[in-house]
């Protein structure tokens, strides 16, 4: 078997499709410059031939149609999202992907007819781009996380979503950060046939500001995440830890930002924390946003968690003992980025006490 030589799990199925290789975005802005846009198709590559080599089983995503993104989405949104490069196209003559060149800040007054406009209402940064086969990429993603969540839902102790483009920055009516459909949150809201309480759990290195904001007004979805500090730190605005939720959901929203560059201890700490707060919540289900982008050698340099260190936080979340979705976020190109996913689906396996076949 590849990589690190731990026992192959029979316990965490996958799920994937080919579809969500078809969205290739060419660049993003930082530091002013138009750079080659981290989140590749080859992430996905590469994470799916290591499930395989670890044996693991890969399914299909069903067809559900638009019913999972209708619970956490606007449908004006989704009818940006699904037209956008068309509608570019026609704008622009020779357009390229769609970018926004402006925001609504303050009390827009209507909602604009022009893609120029719309793409500044739905879309909040440069690192989102659109061409021609996002949308169906970012569906078809959508529904590898709902699939996932229904089979959980079925009766498997755990099922790991290989989901991209990733999903936790998108809000309900605005893509962000990489992300279009919010798949961590289509998860949680499908978990709710299990129990009248699902919790979330992001370890991605960024806050999951999109999650958070999509559940904020709710009791019966408690979104947990730890990240790298947004006083320094992508996306800036959320993550803090005075932000708890509000109205019904008060106290139902928990984040844990620590300083950018935190390494295990921390992080351990941190998901510890995490877990505890989970355990006392008492959820039918749980979603793990799985960033592995808190990596020591991911690009985006926001944590030092070693590949050891994903195994342990694996074992901390898997000794809640609940029936989990596995979702993938983040996680960039890097010789580490494979190997961490081996060890964060082995640790929880090991921690949940299934037999393993070596
Ligand atoms: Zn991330």
């Amino acid at each position: 078997m590849a990589g690190t030589g731990v026992a192959r799990s029979d316990l965490v199925k996958a799920v994937f499709s080919e579809r969500q290789l078809a969205h290739a975005p060419e660049f993003f802005v930082a530091g002013g410059r138009k750079l080659p846009n981290p989140e590749q198709p080859a992430r996905a590559e590469r994470l799916l031939a290591r499930v395989q080599a670890m044996g693991v089983p890969v399914i299909e995503p069903a067809s559900l149609g638009a019913g999972p993104r209708l619970a956490v989405h606007d449908r004006q949104y989704l009818d940006f999202l699904e037209h956008a490069y068309g509608d570019w196209q026609r704008a622009f003559a020779a357009g390229g992907e769609v970018m926004p060149s402006m925001r609504p800040l303050e009390n827009p007054g209507a909602y604009p007819r022009s893609i120029v406009g719309r793409a500044g209402w739905h879309m909040a940064d440069l690192a989102c781009p659109i061409g021609p086969d996002t949308w169906h990429a970012a569906c078809a993603s959508a529904a590898t996380a709902a699939t996932a969540a229904d089979l959980v839902a079925g009766g498997e102790g755990a099922v790991y979503a290989l989901c991209r483009p990733p999903g936790h920055h998108a809000h309900g009516g605005r893509a962000g950060g990489f992300c279009y459909l919010n798949n961590t949150a289509i998860a949680a809201q499908r978990l709710k046939v299990l129990g009248p309480r699902i919790a979330v759990l992001d370890i991605d290195v960024h806050h999951g500001n999109g999650t958070q904001a999509i559940f904020y007004r709710r009791r019966d979805v408690f979104t947990v995440s730890v990240h790298a500090d947004p006083a320094d730190y992508y996306p800036f605005f959320w993550g803090h830890g005075h932000e708890q939720g509000a109205g019904e959901g008060e106290g139902y929203n928990l984040n844990i930002p620590l300083p950018v560059g935190s390494g295990d201890d921390p992080w351990l700490d941190a998901v510890t924390g995490a877990v505890a707060a989970i355990a006392a919540f008492d959820p039918a289900g749980l979603v793990v946003a799985l960033g592995l982008d808190a990596y020591e050698g991911d690009p985006l340099a926001g944590g030092t968690v070693t590949t050891a260190g994903f195994g342990r936080i694996a074992g901390l979340i898997a000794g809640l003992g609940k029936p989990t979705a596995i979702v993938q976020e983040g996680g960039y190109l890097c010789d580490g980025l494979a190997g961490n996913l081996e060890r964060f689906l082995s640790g929880f396996a090991v921690a949940q006490g299934t037999p393993k076949t070596l």
